[in-house]
């Protein structure tokens, strides 16, 4: 079969064009996947469903979700294992890890080399949307992790797609082996030094090096654009980012959230603040938003789980799997930038992100939005406790901490009464040093909200 050419710009042809594509690749994986699949061959033989069953991506909504739970539970059994084919499309490439699973186990992510081009590609739009120049220079700011992360390694492909320079910083110190990680100083002197135009990480830890550069009154000011991803951002958030380039003399910078996830090697991409999260590759990769109970899609802009398919993977390849996140869809054409591909018009949310606190279900974000709204507030983490965390039954505790610019300590109340208001429950407001909320080390994400009556 002749390979498919890779069309630079079909995400702003029209739809059908688009469509046609995942077609065809639908058509191919289907293919391999009923010749080759370890579990959905399993699956269809138990639902009675054969190739033919498998027209067009419209048959997706016969199969039921793939659930994280399934996949961490045997992710062997999702490489497609072809062993027929081109020797790019067999020989392994890398394996990333996913991040935050709820056993801490993370589940391994296998990429041929031919997925590893189709990763060049997703970047080359990702970039594209951003409007990445030829001009610019990445500064990497994801950390080395112990088990491999696409945030660090996939950073360099983006590289590859522009033929652009990346300057890995390599923060923290993901083991006492590894002597050549960068403290946080070392970072924002390593940003001057190489005229990184672009900063690239996980949102609280870029908050955290543009806040120390304007403490070290570095020169930011060649920052073009802040690329944060990993952790969600709220408009409160978002707002105080841009207070924080500011700050660090990038008046120019803007800022570009991404939806990032470890299942697509890379991130659904803002063209513009508020713009929503573009599918980059829709050619490879399918979504759709389903009823959050029956499972089967939703018309465009109501809101359900997100669900990818892969339509163009040798590796690990999953249908219909379930991101456990919340959003809504459009496939209507972004009023920004004109790209008829998938654009989710909020940021996915975890579906299970609503935590009980004295009896009242709070959403983080919106204590997110409440602490972050009182001046002077830089930084806060919130732990969900027991006021006797010897005793079971003992009352539920909010506690919050908070660090910023002295005097702190008048803040408290502030805070406490806004998050009051917000969700009705009193926290206890403590005031602590920022050092102690990030930890010694800085993980891959900060953890803002803690829930220590689990486990
Ligand atoms: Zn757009």
């Amino acid at each position: 079969m002749q390979p498919q050419a890779f069309v630079p710009d079909l995400i702003f042809r029209p739809r059908e064009e688009i469509n046609a594509a995942q077609e065809l690749r639908f058509a191919a994986t289907m293919d391999l996947v009923c010749a080759h699949h370890p579990h959905y061959r399993q699956l269809f033989a138990q639902l009675g469903l054969s190739r033919a069953d498998f027209q067009s991506t419209a048959d997706l909504a016969r199969l039921p979700l793939t659930s994280k739970h399934d996949f961490m539970g045997d992710p062997q059994a999702f490489l497609l294992g072809a062993s027929d084919v081109e020797p790019e499309m067999q020989v392994e490439w890398d394996t990333m890890y996913t991040t935050g699973t709820s056993s801490g186990k993370p589940t391994p992510f296998v990429s041929t080399a031919y997925d590893y081009y189709n990763v060049i590609a997703l970047y080359k739009r990702i970039l594209g949307l951003r409007g990445v120049g030829g001009d610019d220079l990445i500064a990497n700011l994801c950390p080395l992790t112990v088990y491999p992360h696409g945030a660090y390694h996939r950073v360099s492909a983006a590289g590859a797609a522009l033929k652009i320079p990346v300057v890995n910083l390599v923060p923290g110190r993901p083991s006492p082996h590894f002597h050549l990680g960068s403290e946080l100083d070392d970072v924002v002197e390593g940003i001057v030094r190489t005229r990184a135009t672009i900063l690239w990480g996980v949102t609280s830890y870029v908050r955290r090096v543009l806040m120390r550069a304007a403490e070290l009154g570095a020169d930011f000011s060649r920052l073009k654009l802040a690329y944060i991803t990993g952790e969600a951002v709220t408009p409160a958030l978002r707002a105080n980012f841009e207070q924080c380039l500011h700050a660090a003399g990038a008046r120019q910078a803007s800022i570009n959230v991404s939806y990032g996830i470890t299942e697509i090697q890379g991130g659904f991409t803002e063209c513009c603040p508020g713009g929503g999260f573009h599918n980059p590759l829709p050619e490879d990769i399918h979504v759709q938003v389903v009823d959050p109970e029956s499972h089967q899609p939703l018309p465009e802009g109501e809101r359900g789980l997100v669900v990818i398919s892969h339509l163009n993977r040798r590796g690990t390849l999953l249908l219909r799997y379930s991101t456990g996140d919340l959003s809504v869809l459009s496939r209507s054409a972004c009023p920004h930038c004109g790209a008829t591909t998938d654009r989710f018009t909020e940021m996915p949310q975890r579906a299970d992100d609503l935590v009980k606190i004295k009896g009242m279900l709070v959403n983080p974000t919106v204590v997110e939005a409440a602490v972050l709204a009182v001046e002077g507030v830089k930084e806060y983490q919130a732990v969900v406790e027991r006021e006797n965390m010897a005793d079971p039954f003992s009352m539920d505790r909010l506690r919050i901490r908070i660090a910023g610019t002295s005097p702190l300590a008048d803040k408290a109340p502030r805070v406490s009464l806004a998050v009051k208001q917000a969700t009705g429950v009193t926290p206890l407001v403590e005031c602590v040093e920022a050092s102690a909320i990030y930890g010694p080390n800085g993980s891959l994400k900060l953890k803002r909200f803690v829930d220590q009556r689990k486990g």
